[in-house]
């Protein structure tokens, strides 16, 4: 999923509201934290606080207040779900036999040294390496 596709397919708004100075240091500062755009960030916890809330009689920015309060335990639990595809900016895959021990990028499977494996090719200079199994090669 793509972060401009809605759940279920749903479209999606564009929300304007207004967030206290003090706030929206905080969400910054998070953001900056995680390494995500502040508008992905707010979004997950908006989604959260959606899931959990019983009832609509918050506001947007009292569900911002509170998710805030409770961010710096749920970092690592948020982070994991705004992080990006391992093989976003991939832009093709080349077959290779490992000369190294490493790890599928996308089922985390092992992968000896010996292996037959896919090379992720990126468009960006500083991307990690990446390789995948065969498993995981993109189907045509
Ligand atoms: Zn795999």
């Amino acid at each position: 999923m793509t972060s401009e596709e809605g759940k279920d397919g749903k479209k999606e708004r564009v929300l304007h509201t207004r967030v206290p100075a003090v706030l929206e240091r905080e969400l910054k500062r998070f953001a900056e934290n995680l390494r995500v755009p502040v508008s992905n960030l707010v979004r997950t916890i908006l989604e959260d606080a959606v899931s959990v809330a019983d009832a609509a009689t918050e506001t947007v920015e009292e569900r911002l207040r509170g998710a805030v309060r409770t961010l710096e335990k749920e970092r690592e639990r948020l982070k994991k779900r705004i992080e990006h595809d391992p093989l976003q900016g991939i832009v093709a895959f080349q077959d290779v036999t490992l000369a190294v021990s490493t790890a599928c990028a996308r089922c985390e499977r092992d992968l000896p040294r010996g292996t037959r494996a896919l090379l992720g090719i990126s468009d960006a200079p500083d991307a990690p390496r990446v390789f995948i199994c065969e498993t995981c090669r993109p189907k045509t």
